[in-house]
């Protein structure tokens, strides 16, 4: 196996912004991306991945790239007369992405394993990478709030990330396996970049697959992430209310805390440059960017940064 290709470890969003980028500077075969499944949900009796969809879209050049998730292009026709059977209408599902979730629900129904169906869909919507889910097993990620504990999908959309977080749950991560090639991946890839995703629900649910950590460890020297957290609050989505709620400090030094057995470089914001020397203090060398990625042109640029890092 040449050992010039990228591991990339990617949550939704964020990562699908960043992917873009890097897809622009390396050949797609070279990526091997490895992709959260705790925001995995069951709904209208289809199984539905929505981060390993959305950087599959992206990659397929199939994306809305408005919003970020889902097919461009798209209409609701399916999901306005689901909603007249099912209490879920407030998640999203538009027709094409729906025949998504058929064909992956069909694929498991006859035996396939997640990462089977997965390779499947890519490779027949013209993905070059290698898109791969952090394991095969049903690891589900749950939201202890004040009244009840929720999906996390259903706090993310439904609840609109409002109620307090009391806690985060994996459910399922003891039973998790990571799948077999993607522990010799890291072991020989070239570089291995954290996307600026969710550090708590989309890399952290990776890294608690049992023997993902410790693989990681051993790698740290070729560990690259970039931070999703600018001047102490999110882009998107609730990262730095997970990160408050779960006692770290909500800043990229917030971040680095929670990466740091695995975590051997950093980039961080331009406008975070203060915490630099702190962070370092860490043992993680850290290095500043924009990394606000607002256009295709700022991806490439902060994709090129990274991968030009000595
Ligand atoms: P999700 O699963 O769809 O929420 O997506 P991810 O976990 O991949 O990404 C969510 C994280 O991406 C959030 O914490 C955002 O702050 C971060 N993010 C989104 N866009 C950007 C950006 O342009 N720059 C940086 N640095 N982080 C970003």
């Amino acid at each position: 196996m040449a050992d010039d290709f990228y591991v990339v470890l990617a949550g939704g969003v964020g990562a699908a912004k960043f992917i873009e980028g890097l897809v622009n500077l390396v050949p797609p075969e070279l990526l091997k991306i490895i992709v959260n499944t705790g925001d995995d949900i069951e709904l209208f009796g289809l199984k539905i991945c929505p981060d390993l969809d959305i950087i599959t879209y992206t990659l397929a050049n199939v994306v809305d790239k408005e919003k970020g998730w889902g097919f461009f292009d798209e209409t609701f026709n399916c999901l306005s007369i689901l909603k007249k059977f099912y209490n879920y209408g407030w998640f999203n599902l538009g027709d094409k992405d729906l025949a998504i979730h058929l064909y992956r629900t069909d694929l498991l129904n006859q035996g396939f394993t997640k990462a089977q169906a997965t390779k499947k869909i890519s490779e027949k919507l013209g993905v070059l990478s290698e898109i791969i889910p952090m394991c095969n097993e049903s690891v589900e990620t749950y939201i202890k709030t004040p009244s009840e504990t929720i999906h996390f999908e259903e706090y993310f959309i439904k609840y609109q990330c409002q109620p307090e977080i009391l806690g985060v749950e994996f459910k399922g991560i003891e039973n998790a396996k990571p799948i077999e090639r993607v522990l010799k991946f890291i072991k020989k890839a070239k570089r291995i970049i954290i996307c600026p995703s969710n550090p708590i629900v989309s890399i952290g649910t990776i890294v608690q697959v049992p023997r993902m950590k410790e693989a990681l460890v051993k790698e740290k020297n070729k560990i690259y992430a970039i931070s999703p957290i600018i001047q102490g609050t999110t882009v998107k989505g609730p990262a730095d209310k997970l990160l408050g709620s779960l006692g770290f400090n909500v800043s990229s030094f917030g971040v680095a805390k929670y990466y740091q057995d695995f975590l051997g470089h950093f980039i961080i914001d331009n406008k975070d440059r203060n915490l630099k020397s702190k962070i370092e203090k860490l043992g993680i060398k850290t290095y500043c960017f924009d990394t606000l990625m607002t256009n295709l042109e700022k991806k490439r640029k902060l994709a090129q940064f990274v991968i030009n890092l000595k």
